[in-house]
């Protein structure tokens, strides 16, 4: 690995001893390639002759020029004898001036020396101020950003285990980067950038050092949290930087982890005004992402656990216009990644993985690898030869403790909740005509924020929708809710973002659409402006009686849902109870998993 960022170093005190060196050799070759010193009788013996044109009378010094210098050179300098100078310089009619002595270096110094030692104080201070500060006070100045590069990652897809669909996705980039010119050839187009989002730990700078490692080209990568600190313009130039390396050496991947922390949206939040240097860096990029053509042979790879809040212009085509998602694994997966890591310690022939990615569920790949390393240390400890089923028992204890303090790991009772609220979801799709078809049920923990999910897949695209499939989609969103209080009698906290999106369509349902008897087919609310990228305020244009009305009308549709929901979860309740408990213990159910589930519903 090779630091391409130290190589303009700069210091500014060798930059001063420099040129008071040259200053210095400057003066000196002049005042001794045409100047002689001379005795003090010789100047007297000059003058005596009317030889001395012009002197310059100095307090210890006398420098003047000869007129007819012969041999001798024409300027000359010697020591100051006498006080009755001026009279004898009058006699014989010379020119005379006071010589102001050449005190440049002392002048120099004795400003310099102050600036260095008060430079000098400034940086010991600081640097203690770092320290008692946690030590990233110092680095504000030093460009954090290092661009690393290895031209071989050593990573291959082997090294990956457990996330099958993303690397099936990166595959093509693989034969792009190792058929460059035939692909260019034929005038194909690759992404040129595709986004790898997904929970922290999960594999995707391994990945991406895969897709390096198994098309053998340079693999470039920079964080972007480290643009954050850095002063305005130098986040920008470390972009060019960065594009201009991997120019040179293309075909090549270029990883920009935390991606998020540099393409935030722009404008954001009350704080907008003070993100010039992110704003930079991040038009930058744009303008390399634009610039550079896929034929070039260089892929862009980002990373993010967060692309909800990227900025579009980010995502538009011909950026990251390809998603990637890396999800925490499943059980399998887990099991794979297991065996991937278990290479490394001696693990005993009585281990069960097999167990321990049962016992696993949320774990990432990190903690996984972690996870195994742990097993390892406990082994060791209690001198065995071998890691066994209850060195992992221990680890995986110790690192769920550590994981549930985190907040990012559930305990077993929220993931029964978890588990009936997304079968309550499912259930409710299932029960209604023309829904579109649930197609993965999941209590792996996506991303941040989602507990669980259930994905249904539309069966086309849809652009206009009737009441009822609003008022269905509302039943679906209620779904999760009202299994939780038919199951559990008690409401979590996990619901709130299927109730705001429920509330979301009810209020547009009243407000947009006209599509509440009562208000009648009158458009309350009208789209809100926006000037200059910011939300304008808009006066409400109707009563406050009006107001109420809304209110009246949103939730009785909101109440209705919700009561479709739990009639009909109640009416299955068996069936909501085992197939939890199907889920519980599968994590993931898919459509060939729910179909025989379903078939049983009573509507
Ligand atoms: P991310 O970039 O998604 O935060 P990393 O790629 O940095 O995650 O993963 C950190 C470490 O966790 C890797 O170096 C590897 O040891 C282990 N790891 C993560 N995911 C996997 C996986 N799918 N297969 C094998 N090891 C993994
Ligand atoms: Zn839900």
């Amino acid at each position: 690995m090779k630091n391409l960022s130290g190589k303009t170093k700069f210091n500014t005190a060798y930059f001063f001893i420099a040129m008071m060196a040259v200053l210095l050799i400057q003066d000196i070759w002049q005042a001794t390639s045409t100047t002689a010193r001379i005795p003090y009788s010789d100047f007297q013996k000059h003058l005596k002759e009317n030889n001395i044109k012009e002197v310059m009378i100095g307090e210890k010094n006398i420098r003047g020029t000869l007129l007819k210098p012969g041999e001798n050179k024409a300027n000359f300098i010697t020591n100051r004898v006498d006080s009755d100078l001026v009279e004898q310089l009058s006699k014989y009619d010379v020119k005379y001036t006071q010589m102001i002595e050449n005190t440049f270096f002392r002048d120099l110094l004795s400003w310099i020396l102050p600036v260095f030692i008060f430079f000098g104080l400034w940086v010991f201070l600081l640097k203690r101020m770092g320290k008692n500060m946690g030590g990233g006070f110092m680095s504000v100045g030093k460009s954090k950003a290092k661009i690393y590069v290895e031209t071989d990652t050593k990573t291959t897809f082997k090294d990956v285990a457990g996330v099958d669909e993303a690397k099936q996705e990166l595959k093509e980039i693989i034969e792009f980067l190792k058929n460059q010119e035939r692909y260019s050839k034929l005038g194909g187009r690759m992404p040129k950038g595709v986004l790898l989002v997904g929970p922290p730990g999960t594999g995707k700078t391994l990945l991406a050092k895969a897709v390096a490692g198994e098309a053998a080209v340079p693999f470039f990568s920079i964080s972007g949290s480290e643009f954050v600190e850095m002063f305005v313009g130098v986040g920008a130039a470390r972009v060019r930087d960065l594009f201009e390396q991997a120019r040179k050496q293309a075909p090549c991947i270029i990883f920009i982890d935390e991606l998020d922390a540099l393409g935030r949206a722009r404008g954001v939040g009350p704080m907008s005004g003070g993100h010039d240097e992110k704003e930079q860096t991040l038009n930058q990029l744009l303008t390399e992402l634009d610039g550079f053509d896929s034929k070039e042979g260089i892929v862009l790879l980002g990373a993010t656990n967060r692309p909800e809040v990227l900025d579009q212009a980010l995502l538009r085509a011909g950026r990251f216009d390809r998603q990637v998602l890396v999800d925490r694994p499943d059980k399998i997966g887990r099991l794979q990644i297991l065996n991937v890591h278990v290479k490394k310690i001696t693990l005993s022939e009585k281990t069960d993985l097999e167990k321990v990615a049962a016992i696993t569920a949320g774990f990432t790949g990190a903690d996984l690898a972690n996870l195994v390393n742990e097993a390892a240390l406990v082994a060791t400890r209690r001198n065995g030869d071998a890691v066994e089923d209850d060195d992992f028992n221990v680890a995986v204890e110790r690192i769920i403790a550590g994981l549930e303090r985190k907040n990012r790991l559930l305990n077993e009772f929220e993931r029964k909740v978890v588990a009936h609220h997304e079968m309550g979801h499912a259930l409710v799709a299932a029960s209604l005509k023309g829904c579109d078809p649930v197609h993965k049920v999941s209590i792996i923990p996506r991303g941040i924020g989602a507990l669980g999910y259930t994905i249904q897949r539309p069966t086309e695209d849809r652009f206009l929708m009737k009441k009822e499939e609003l008022e269905n989609k509302m039943a679906v969103l209620m779904g999760g809710r009202a299994a939780e209080k038919l199951i559990f009698e008690h409401l979590s906290t996990g619901a709130s973002d299927d109730l705001n999106r429920a509330t979301d369509i009810a209020r547009s349902m009243v407000m947009k659409y006209g599509m509440n008897d009562a208000l009648g087919p009158v458009t309350y609310d009208k789209e809100s402006n926006y000037f200059l990228g910011g939300p304008s305020y808009s006066p409400r244009t109707f009563s406050e009686e009006t107001a109420r009305e809304i209110d009246i009308a949103v939730k009785g549709i909101t109440s209705n849902a919700f009561e479709y929901a739990y009639n009909l979860l109640n009416t299955n309740k068996d069936l909501l109870l085992e197939s939890a408990e199907k889920l519980l213990d599968q994590e993931t159910l898919v459509e060939e998993d729910l179909q025989p589930i379903f078939d049983r519903l009573s509507v």
